[in-house]
């Protein structure tokens, strides 16, 4: 068994350095050692890169942990806010039901004022009939003025007229009826209240 795994041994030796010897050319040596080079480059670059990424990388971090600091402060803010808006939605809720009953006020105190109002207005309409119907009525004024002139002119006519002498008690018709003097004029009303007579010839 050992010798067997030894000679399947011996005889791979044989065939690498056998490879090796008559394989390996100047020109593979060289392609393979160009492409060795550039691949060190390249790891070179890429240990560059990861260097400037791991700074990058410390950057964000800090960065993070700004954002989250002021995320924190924000998220504090949000909350004074929000009990902020809470607070004032309860103060519109109580305004506008403060709001609600006084409508209702003024909407009652309308409905008591409304036969108030109707009467002032109609009372408004009757004053301006009044005063369309003072503006008028000066015909009406002046016309019973004209009826009362005639009534008593015929009056003062009508009062008899009688004569009275210097001496004597009668009251005469006629200016001439028993050889009167310069009799005097008087109505017969006043001739009676001064005692005179009617004279009975010419009564
Ligand atoms: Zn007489």
């Amino acid at each position: 068994m050992k010798k067997k795994l030894a000679a399947l041994f011996l005889c791979f030796l044989m065939l690498l350095l056998a490879g090796c010897g008559s394989g390996i050319k100047q020109e593979d040596y060289d392609a393979l050692k160009a492409t060795s080079d550039s691949l060190q480059s390249e790891k070179e670059m890429l240990e560059s890169e990861i260097t400037a990424l791991q700074s990058e990388h410390g950057d964000l971090l800090n960065e993070n942990t700004g954002l989250q600091s002021e995320n924190a402060t924000l998220q504090s803010e949000n909350t004074d806010l929000q009990s902020e808006k809470k607070q004032l939605s309860a103060d519109l809720q109580t305004k506008s039901s403060e709001l609600v009953s006084v409508k209702d006020k003024y909407a009652s105190y309308k409905k008591k004022m409304k036969p108030y109002e109707e009467a002032a207005k109609s009372e408004a309409n009757q004053n301006d009939e009044k005063a369309t119907a003072k503006s008028t009525p000066e015909p009406e004024t002046s016309a019973p003025e004209t009826e009362t002139q005639p009534e008593t002119e015929p009056q003062t006519e009508y009062v008899e007229q009688v004569w009275i002498p210097n001496s004597g008690s009668k009251y005469h018709r006629d200016s001439s009826c028993s050889n009167m003097k310069s009799p005097t004029q008087v109505s017969i009303s006043e001739a009676e209240r001064m005692g005179y007579t009617p004279c009975k010839r010419c009564y």
